[in-house]
């Protein structure tokens, strides 16, 4: 007899999620985490900790930068306290990984504090201590890729953990990558005073993002006062008086140039985690990435063990973990579990939000699409024009032939909330007629959507 049904390495929101559903599908479950609390990168330096500092930064900004005089709103002075800004994320942080421990304790799920190891198919070590399963799924998720050349010191040079916790506003701020988490962090250090410089070895920001949304994103970025450069690669960093100095060069190779910083922010992406999991102790593989690959219903190479999260292929997000965890559970429990990876929805948490949820214009076209696509601004959109946040646009792409919908593109302030209707309509399999004739509430952001819709067909209301 095994220790337990199903042990899960990992509580971010791909393990824990699938160890709670495990557990409420009767099985004996266990869960290893070597953090001093749950909820992985998400809750502890992930997701909420940078949404908290996302929140906070734009309530600064609107108070201190006099953007809401308009609305008759005068401040005699405004003043930062970071430290307080700090705390107040911090608590948020604590009491949803605490949520989490309550969970565990709720639906009976142990917590087996520390590293785990393979030492067979079916077993692993933690903390000096053997424990056997029946089944295990992997979901030890990912960290920062380091840049060579570019040392992280968590003081001038950070990574996002770093970001997250910077105890003063640089003057400078670089960021290396203008991903999703430079973005949002450089919006946060923006808006809190830096000057922000984005460096992107690209041609363009926001690399897998609809063409039109990457160029509209760059297009308000720069006008909020980001410094973007483009088609640029930095080559080497050294740290002198706690101030850094960046060796940067074109992409394409050529002259070298200086940038000199307060602070520089590495954010070029994360890798699996599998290291220190002796994974050959199971014979579990990895592809060339590092991920571990798994078939549909997330049994890696070697039965009986699973994988989900950010340690497989497909989009690094918490939603992406926590359903492959609530599916993958269900398939160790003898049941069909179900994700769709086409209907993903990806949100950046700038201001405004950039979303999307299926294919872009490029990737359509690429797959053979012939493609129609309707666009609308938020310029147009009342309830936008009432807030005065008017910056993006809608952009619905379907297929020309069945007008079904194949990917919609959004930036707006509440573009985030607004992606969730396309993700439930592409998943029941929508045409752009279907989002079209469903009534919105107005005035609302989301009507937007449904004038996108209209224009596929050429035939918005207000426009
Ligand atoms: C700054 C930042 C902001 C982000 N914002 C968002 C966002 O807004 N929305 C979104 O969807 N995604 C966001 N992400 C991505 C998101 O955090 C990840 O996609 C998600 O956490 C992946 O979940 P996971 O369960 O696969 O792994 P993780 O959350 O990385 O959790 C894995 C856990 O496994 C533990 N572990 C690893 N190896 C072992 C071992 N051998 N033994 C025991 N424990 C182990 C780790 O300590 C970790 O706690 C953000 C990421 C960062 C860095």
């Amino acid at each position: 007899m095994a220790d337990y049904d199903l042990i899960v390495i990992g509580a971010g929101p791909g393990g824990y999620v699938a160890a709670i559903r495990a557990a409420q599908l009767g099985l004996k479950t266990a869960c290893v985490e070597s953090r001093e609390t749950l909820g992985g990168t998400c809750l502890n330096v992930g997701c909420i900790p940078s949404k908290a500092l996302l929140h906070a930064s734009e309530l600064y900004e609107e108070a201190h930068s006099g953007m809401l005089a308009k609305f008759g709103i005068d401040f005699k002075s405004v003043s930062l306290n970071l430290d307080q800004m700090h705390a107040e994320k911090a608590k948020a942080v604590g009491e949803l990984t605490g949520g989490i421990e309550f969970l565990f304790k709720k639906n009976k799920v142990e917590w087996l504090k520390g590293h785990a190891a393979f030492t067979g198919t079916n077993s692993v070590e933690v903390a000096g201590k053997s424990y056997t399963a029946d089944k295990i799924i992997i979901a030890t998720g990912s960290s920062v890729t380091p840049l060579p050349g570019v040392e992280v010191d968590q003081k001038v040079i950070v990574d996002s953990t770093g970001a997250l916790a910077l105890p003063k506003v640089p003057k400078h701020l670089v960021v290396i990558g203008g991903g999703v988490i430079g973005l949002e962090l450089g919006s946060v250090w923006r808006r809190l005073g830096a000057e922000v410089t984005v460096v992107e070895y690209l041609d363009q920001i926001l690399p897998g993002m609809d063409g039109d949304v990457r160029k509209e994103a760059a297009k308000i970025f720069k006008k909020q006062g980001f410094e973007i450069r483009t088609s640029t690669k930095v080559t080497g960093a050294t740290v002198k008086g706690g101030k850094a100095t960046l060796t940067v060069e074109p992409a394409a190779g050529g002259d070298t140039e200086m940038i000199e910083a307060d602070a520089v922010l590495v954010s070029i992406g994360r890798r699996p985690n599998t290291e220190g999991l002796a994974l050959d102790k199971a014979g579990v593989a990895v592809n060339g990435r590092g991920q571990i690959e798994v078939g549909h219903d997330f049994q890696t190479n070697v039965p009986g063990i699973y994988a989900i999260g950010d340690v497989t292929p497909g989009p690094m997000l918490a939603h992406k973990a926590e359903d492959e965890g609530i599916a993958a559970a269900e398939f160790v429990a003898g049941l069909t579990g179900i994700i769709n990876h086409d209907v993903i929805p990806g949100v950046v948490y700038t201001m405004p939000e950039i979303a999307d949820v299926g294919l872009s214009e490029e990737e359509a076209k690429a797959k053979g699409h012939d493609v129609k696509v309707g666009k609308f601004p938020m310029m147009a959109n009342s309830r936008a024009k009432t807030n005065r946040d008017t910056d993006g646009f809608v952009k619905v792409v379907a297929d020309a032939k069945t007008d079904r919908v194949l990917g919609v593109h959004i930036i707006a302030s509440l573009a985030g909330t607004m992606i969730a209707q396309a993700a439930q309509a592409m998943e029941f399999g929508a045409t752009s007629e279907d989002i079209a004739y469903t009534c919105h509430a107005h005035p609302t952001h989301a009507e937007a959507l449904k004038e996108a819709a209209m224009a596929v067909q050429g035939k918005p209301i207000h426009m």
